[in-house]
């Protein structure tokens, strides 16, 4: 289950003629199958767009996007989905107010034409720690850390190999995002799911990636193993000053 990913001279430019914003330059990086790869720098440096170009929630860009040695630009979206998901900063944002828990995951199994979906469902809803019962729930009868669970529980019903994670903690209470980050580490050592992780936060780097690239106005500047964090083992300035 675990796939490869490259991303090749990506470059993504808003906007044209004298308002034009490159705001990504080029980006290129690779990510070895069941490895969690991290994207870290400010806000505003470019992560989330990164996250965009690969999953083609844009597809205004140029380069290129290996998933499994294959383009993203050819795959049809249902195969998209079925390679790939992603999991949003907010949870509340990200589920409809009006579907209830099984509507969530049930819609992208009718969609996909998949069968026993009351099994997946419930496969899925207690592989991120829920009761069965929480089916029935609408999202404001959630906590944040729960919803973040359903979240997570969305992206796994089509059983994809790649997850694009962007700030899935940011939004959390301190001992909830050790929640979250535990059971996202479980999973991956559990299905070899390769993770793109997206934070501001090293301390999330420290405890979830192998290695991290450090993102300033659009570009790559260092990418480093996590073993860099503890001495600082940055050689690019701005690298070093972020750990
Ligand atoms: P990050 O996730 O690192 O905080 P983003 O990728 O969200 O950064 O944004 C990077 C930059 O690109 C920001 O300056 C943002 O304003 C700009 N940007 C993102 N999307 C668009 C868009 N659709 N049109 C114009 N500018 C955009
Ligand atoms: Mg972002």
């Amino acid at each position: 289950m675990s796939v490869s990913i490259e991303v090749r001279d990506v470059s993504i430019t808003f906007g044209s003629g004298p308002t034009a914003v490159k705001v990504l330059p080029t980006v290129t990086f690779s990510v070895a199958p069941g490895e969690c790869f991290g994207l870290v720098g400010e806000s505003g440096s470019g992560k989330s767009t990164v996250l965009r170009c690969i999953s083609m929630l844009t597809d205004i860009w140029t380069g290129d996007v290996l998933i499994g040695g294959r383009s993203v630009r050819d795959m049809p979206l249902i195969e998209r989905c079925r390679t790939l998901q992603m999991v949003f900063q907010d949870p509340y944002g990200s589920l409809h107010p009006r579907q209830s828990v099984r509507t969530v995951l049930n819609e992208p199994l009718v969609i996909h034409k998949l069968g026993d979906r009351e099994e997946r469902i419930r496969k899925a809803i207690t592989d991120v720690g829920l009761p069965v019962s929480f089916l029935d729930r609408f999202p404001h009868q959630l906590s944040g850390g729960q919803r973040q669970r359903v979240a997570i529980a969305r992206a796994l019903i089509l059983e994809p190999s790649l997850l694009l994670l962007d700030e899935p903690t940011s939004a959390l209470d301190v001992s909830v995002q050790a929640e979250i980050l535990n059971l996202l580490q479980r999973l991956r050592e559990e299905r070899g799911f390769t993770y793109i992780m997206v934070t501001h936060d090293l301390a999330v780097v420290d405890h979830m990636c192998d290695r991290f690239a450090v993102m300033l106005r659009g570009e790559i500047t260092e990418v480093l193993p996590r073993e860099a964090i503890p001495g600082n083992q940055a050689t690019h300035a701005y690298a070093r000053e972020l750990i």
